[in-house]
């Protein structure tokens, strides 16, 4: 990890509001590559947005932009996302 990079467990909070579950564990395979980790795993940029990365190839998994009213969720590179039911 450099200086500018966290794990998912950083994002953890903005998560939990957006999804009613607990979503560091909830269970990501990424598109490029296969893996399969859990969101703690990821590797989480923050700039304008978050954007989260795949440990293994660096595929972007997932962007989220807030300001005071709404959430913007992307997933371009998240092939699947498993949540505890
Ligand atoms: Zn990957």
């Amino acid at each position: 990890m450099d200086s500018l990079m966290l794990d998912g467990n950083a994002v953890a909070g903005l998560l939990q509001e957006v999804f009613a579950v607990e979503m560091t564990a909830a269970i990501g395979t990424c598109a490029g590559c296969g893996a399969s980790e859990p969101v703690g795993a990821v590797h989480v940029y923050r700039g304008a947005g978050i954007v989260l990365r795949c440990p293994h190839c660096d595929n972007l998994l997932a962007k989220v932009v807030k300001d005071g009213t709404r959430v913007w969720l992307s997933f371009p590179g998240l092939q699947t996302l498993a949540v505890a039911a």
